[in-house]
């Protein structure tokens, strides 16, 4: 955790120094005005990208430099319940001269269905957030652990399976599964291991443990970061209209309305919804590398959005080229 703290210490002076020395009078003027600099970063800018940290198939470096390759500017790093990929994300976006936005998506859920919190500029030593995504780490491996078990009674599957398709310390969730069962021949793709052997409606789905979304929600608040609820308007449908309050009280900035997985009507509710308590909309690819045909800039976020976002933060500070 304390290596992306350096790097951000080291990044920021330097990064003042360089747009002092290159810029105008009126720009210098600018940035001598605003000292949290929240104008800093270009876009376009792609908030929600995983890498082998949890259940994307590229390194953190290799993530940014996909990103690069689509254009964008500035991209956060989102892995599922961990930060761990921060410290290489940042110095690979710096060396391509881009913003690294720090990022985590936090499992949260809400009765049977699964929320997922996009925490933006938490404080990644935060003790109340760093003890929760420990037990929901722990809760995902032993609940892996518990299907391929399950799975190992009717397919030709063991634990040793899975490992091997998880990088060391990486978040385990279903798609390290899928990619086990894909290189056992058993299903094509991720996309068919979770419609089939993986479903949460089949023999061998287990949940994993995870707060409620308001828990979530006050957790990464209280971390000094930004929430954003991600694809809230997939397939399941939106979140009870009271619970959603509820999460607004607690503390949450807004939606992740541009995401291929929402559909209408929903994204006009919660449309309505953002303009009328002017709160933050973003748009993001969800890249995973090779585990899912997201691609980086595919849906991007305002400027003015990303803006807010970083102003709004208190956990940490996007680590600036
Ligand atoms: P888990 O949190 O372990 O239950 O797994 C959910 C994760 O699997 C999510 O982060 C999704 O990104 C990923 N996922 C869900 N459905 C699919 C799919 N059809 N193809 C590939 N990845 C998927
Ligand atoms: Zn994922
Ligand atoms: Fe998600
Ligand atoms: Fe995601």
């Amino acid at each position: 955790m304390s290596a992306v703290w350096e790097i951000r210490q080291r990044a920021r002076p330097v990064a003042v120094q360089v747009s002092v020395a290159h810029a105008g009078p009126v720009a210098r003027a600018r940035y001598s005005r605003s000292v949290h600099e929240t104008r800093r970063f270009e876009g376009p800018s792609d908030l929600h990208l995983h890498s082998i940290h949890s259940d994307g198939t590229e390194s953190p470096a290799q993530v940014m430099a996909a990103a690069h390759r689509h254009g964008l500017r500035t991209a956060a790093l989102t892995d599922h319940d961990t930060t761990s990929g921060w410290a290489e994300a940042a110095e690979a976006a710096a060396s391509l001269g881009m913003t690294f936005v720090p990022g985590m998506e936090l499992s949260a859920r809400h009765e049977w269905r699964s929320v997922h919190v996009l925490a933006y500029l938490i404080d990644p030593d935060d003790p109340a957030l760093r003890a929760m995504i420990e037990r929901i780490r722990s809760s995902r491996l032993e609940r892996a652990r518990l299907m391929a078990d399950r799975i190992s009674r009717d397919y030709d599957l063991d634990w040793d399976d899975i490992v091997a398709q998880t990088s060391d310390g990486a978040t385990v969730g279903r798609p390290h599964i899928a990619d086990a069962l894909v290189a056992r021949g058993l299903v094509r793709d991720r996309a068919e291991a979770f419609s089939s052997i993986l479903s949460p409606r089949g023999d061998y789905y287990v949940a994993l443990y995870a707060p409620d979304p308001v828990t979530a929600v006050e957790l990464v608040t209280g971390a000094g970061g930004v929430a954003i609820i991600a694809h809230p308007a997939g397939r399941a449908g939106l979140l009870p209209m009271p619970l959603l309050e509820r999460m607004l009280t607690a503390g949450l900035a807004g939606f992740e309305l541009g995401h291929r997985e929402n559909l209408e009507p929903g994204i006009r509710t919660l449309e309505r919804v953002t303009r009328e308590r002017d709160l933050i909309v973003t748009g993001s690819s969800d890249y995973h590398g090779l585990g899912k045909p997201n691609q980086p800039g595919e849906n991007t976020t305002d400027d003015g959005m990303v803006a807010r976002l970083i102003g709004r933060a208190t956990g940490t500070s996007p680590v600036y080229p």
